[in-house]
């Protein structure tokens, strides 16, 4: 468990930043990367990069490997997610590290402070590596797939929940306020209430009850059901008012599951009224019921979270029975390696250009009292 040191943000030089970011590029298609493609893509002397591979190692943002066919370097989660926290912050976001106050199913949830020293939400994704779920078939289906599988799917995961986040927001559903996205990780409003798992005494228990019910039929009218619609993912504030998190497992109506996932999340609010607050009603919704008013989901796969994206998330999320064959976003993408290597150089190139101004050495990083201690990471 390597500890993410975010004072460390400030030392890398914008060399270390490019050859990290090198890695990144060149994990699209290999699954360990080796020196020399690094130097290639980085566009740096094959001695300097060396150096600097090392050096990112012993701070492991990097791990080198022994491959079947080639040794490599491949991007470690705190690798990734320093490009990340690099970004935010160059983007002025961020003025501060707080603590972690969450450890989710597929996430690491901290508070951060933004510029005016707000506390904000910064979620990091973390999928295709610590979740045993169908593991031996998803290994069958990784198989052929992605190389960079959990780099992928927690990028995919981030950006559908930011999509859904902007698309429910705008519709004034009570959830966090996206702020930002950047490769795994999230910014949101922080909720200003508890997880309804921690709610033991309701003032009017029956209101609550039909606010969640609500809730579910509003989804569904717009075409969308919450899919893990439980006590962890819903918050209830002072106003006994639930905010609903979490959203990188929802589904369509048109999903063809959906009637099953429908009534999950409504019989997984009863149970819970039931359990723990003795409140069972008879009035519950009932999918077939439901007036369609819109799809949102059509909203979010046209705002660049593809239909196929969607279905290689669902699968590793447990989602999907069938294993539908999905055409992968970037392995088949490069015809030869030179193209490639000129193609991710640029890119690399691009993202140094996007980022570089601000960051490296100069005091938009805050200095690091915290995250150092309690952030775990790999
Ligand atoms: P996962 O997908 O890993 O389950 P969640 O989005 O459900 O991640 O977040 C995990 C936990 O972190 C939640 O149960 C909640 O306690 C906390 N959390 C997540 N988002 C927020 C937020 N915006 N504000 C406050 N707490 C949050
Ligand atoms: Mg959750």
């Amino acid at each position: 468990m390597g500890k993410l040191n975010v004072a460390m943000l400030r030392y890398l030089t914008r060399e270390d930043f490019r050859v990290l970011t090198a890695i990144e590029m060149g994990m699209k298609n290999h699954e360990l990367v080796p020196a020399t493609l690094a130097a290639s893509i980085a566009n740096l002397h094959h001695g300097g990069v060396h150096k600097i591979l090392k050096e990112l190692c012993k701070h492991r943002l990097l791990s080198y490997e022994r491959g079947k066919h080639y040794d490599g370097y491949r991007l470690t989660n705190t690798g990734y997610d320093y490009l990340a926290l690099k970004t935010l912050t160059s983007r002025q976001l961020i003025s501060s590290f707080g603590n972690q106050i969450g450890v989710g199913k597929e996430s690491n949830i901290y508070v951060v402070a933004d510029p005016e020293d707000k506390p904000i939400c910064l979620k990091l994704h973390r999928l295709g590596r610590t979740c045993f779920r169908n593991l031996k078939e998803k290994r069958d289906y990784h198989a052929h797939r992605h190389k960079a599988g959990w780099l992928y799917l927690s990028r995919i995961s981030a950006t559908k929940e930011f999509a859904y986040m902007e698309a429910l927001a705008k519709r004034d559903f009570p959830v966090p306020k996206p702020i930002d996205i950047n490769r795994h990780c999230v910014l949101m409003e922080l909720v200003n209430g508890h997880p309804l798992s921690r709610l033991y005494e309701v003032d009017n228990v029956e209101n609550l009850y039909d606010d969640l019910m609500n809730l579910i039929v509003r989804f569904a009218q717009h075409g969308v059901i919450h899919g893990d619609f439980n006590e962890f993912n819903i918050m209830i504030n002072d106003e006994e008012k639930p905010i609903v998190i979490d959203f990188p497992q929802m589904v369509s109506v048109t999903h063809a599951n959906a009637k099953m996932y429908f009534d999950r999340d409504v019989k997984c609010i009863r149970a819970f009224f039931k359990k723990r607050f003795s409140y069972e009603s008879h009035l519950y919704p009932i999918f077939e019921d439901i007036v369609r008013e819109e799809f949102l989901d059509v909203e979010v796969s046209a705002s660049g979270f593809t239909k196929n994206m969607d279905q290689f998330l669902l699968q590793e999320l447990g989602m999907v029975d069938s294993v539908e064959e999905v055409s992968g976003e970037e392995s088949d993408f490069y015809e030869n390696e030179k193209d490639e290597v000129e193609h991710l150089a640029e890119r690399v190139a691009e993202l140094m250009k996007e980022e570089s101004s601000e960051v490296l050495g100069n005091s938009t990083i805050p200095p690091a009292q915290e995250m150092s201690d309690n952030v775990k990471s790999d």
